[in-house]
């Protein structure tokens, strides 16, 4: 649960699964970037700016992402609990 006690901890998540090598414009495929205060990315070759959560679940969400990851994290736990039984 302390793993995704905060958003920016839920969206550093939601980075490393989309992009577990780096950052990559979705736009020119470019690595290098910046991070802006908003939580964007931009692109430093063709400036595109990318949200994290666009194009996942999340985009538009109105629930706190601490919910979602809590959520999934229960989702898992039982799916496990339920596999482990003889
Ligand atoms: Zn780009």
């Amino acid at each position: 649960m302390a793993r995704f006690g905060t958003d920016a901890q839920c969206i550093d998540a939601i980075c490393k699964a989309r992009w577990p090598r780096g950052f990559e414009c979705p736009g020119c495929g470019a690595m290098r970037h910046f991070r802006l205060s908003s939580g964007l990315f931009q692109c430093q070759d063709c400036r595109k700016q990318t949200s994290p959560t666009a194009g996942t679940i999340f985009q538009g969400t109105k629930l706190p992402l601490t919910v979602w990851f809590q959520a999934m994290h229960l989702l898992t736990q039982g799916k496990h609990s339920v596999s482990a039984l003889p």
